[in-house]
């Protein structure tokens, strides 16, 4: 009994700093008119931004590399888990990212989580080499950098001079610079060109998790490289395919010796079962559309959105962070205010997260909008009054 106690006290200790947070069931598929909990709900939430996650190609393929595959691969990559279907995606990755980097080869992990603590912990595996973190990095890359034998120092958001003096300090055999591309609760992004040189000139690695920017970012979706013209061979890339792409799971791209070490040595790609075939088969048709017309198309409908947006929002004491991206934050304060115009939102059918701490600092709760494809200029219109009226109400 006292063990059950004390894990209740935490989790009170929780509730009362209005951290609690709650598991919603959707009874549909992710889209932005969604049936949550039974009740039918217009979501801004999801990661979905291209809308893929029900797209009848999408389906489609993953119903064909099912009957083509089976259900699941059965063993991990090395054993005998890595199928055609990986090798093809894997095959396809490398030839996307080729433009960007030197003699590029792509693994496919299960997850962004794994891909980012698989990169961490094979690139930062010696006591000798250091890890320098943007302060505003995802957890999957900090957990990753805690998981490697590096050191860790995390360096001020977005600031290149103080990377340059602590990169310039070190006496590192090998230093890593790890960036998210798409700031996963602000929406801004990084400097990576700055990143880049500074990271060529000191013969350093930089990591960039793209997991908000593959399938958005770019003339071809092709994610936060295309869209800065970047190519380097200190580049290691990690794009995620849950998020625009719709289906899951991630990829690495990076220089073919990079990959495989991470083949040879990274735990979560070796010690995992490798992902169901048939996911890596729908990606297939995932990225046919992201690279096709209807990428195109799809993606000029978001900005549009993303605009309209920021256009019509009359915000006094919230504030809209100044993004570019289909993250949209709206910076309330406290926790409870955030959870109390979520739920406003909520009670008008409109499903927005309140994101709280440990996620975002302290004071900084926030609703996280988050737009994509599939929504309309009339569902945007209508989340934009119901937020300038509900400031007005509690003010
Ligand atoms: C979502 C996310 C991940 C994790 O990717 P999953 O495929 O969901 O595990 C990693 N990095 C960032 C920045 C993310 O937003």
């Amino acid at each position: 009994m006292d063990l059950i106690a004390d894990i209740d006290r935490k989790l009170d200790a929780l509730a009362t700093q209005s951290l609690t947070r709650r598991l919603r069931v959707a009874d549909s598929p992710c889209a932005p008119r969604q049936v949550v909990d039974g009740r039918a709900m217009l979501a801004f939430c999801s990661n979905d931004y291209l809308s893929l996650a029900a797209h009848p190609a999408v389906i489609a393929a993953l119903q064909e590399g099912a009957a083509r595959y089976g259900a699941g691969s059965g063993a991990s990559h090395l054993v005998s888990g890595h199928s055609r279907a990986h090798a093809l995606l894997e095959t396809r990755f490398g030839e996307w990212l080729a433009p960007h980097i030197d003699q590029a080869r792509a693994l496919y992990l299960c997850t962004g989580y794994m891909a980012n603590l698989a990169v961490l912990t094979a690139l930062g595996a010696d006591a000798d080499a250091m890890i320098f973190s943007e302060a505003l990095n995802h957890a999957s890359l900090i957990d990753g950098a805690r998981l490697a034998k590096a050191g860790v120092a995390v360096y001020p958001h977005g600031d290149v001079a103080a990377l340059e003096r602590q990169l310039a300090a070190s006496t590192a055999a090998t230093r890593i610079v790890v960036t998210d591309s798409v700031f996963s609760m602000d929406g801004d992004l990084a400097p990576l060109p700055a990143l880049l040189a500074l990271c060529e000139r000191l013969g350093a690695w930089l990591v960039v998790d793209d997991a908000h920017g593959f399938g958005v970012l770019g003339e071809h979706g092709r994610g936060a490289l295309e869209h800065f013209g970047l190519r380097s061979p200190n580049l290691v890339y990690i794009g995620t395919l849950g998020k625009a792409a719709g289906v899951g799971g991630a990829f690495v791209a990076a220089h073919a010796s990079v990959i495989e070490l991470l083949v040879q040595r990274a735990r979560p790609y070796i010690y995992t079962t490798a992902a169901p075939p048939a996911l890596a088969h729908a990606l297939q048709a995932s990225l046919d559309i992201i690279g096709g017309d209807e990428g195109v198309q799809r993606r000029a409908h978001l900005a549009a959105l993303v605009e309209h947006l920021q256009d019509a929002l009359r915000l006094q004491r919230w504030q809209l962070l100044p993004s570019r991206t289909a993250i949209q934050p709206v910076i309330i304060g406290s926790n409870e205010d955030a959870l109390r115009v979520a739920a406003g939102l909520h009670e008008q059918s409109l499903w927005v997260p309140a994101i709280r701490p440990p996620t975002v600092a302290p004071g900084t709760a926030r609703l996280r909008v988050t737009l994509s494809a599939a929504h309309t200029h009339d569902d945007v219109a209508l989340l934009a009054r119901a937020l300038n009226e509900l400031e007005r109400a509690t003010a």
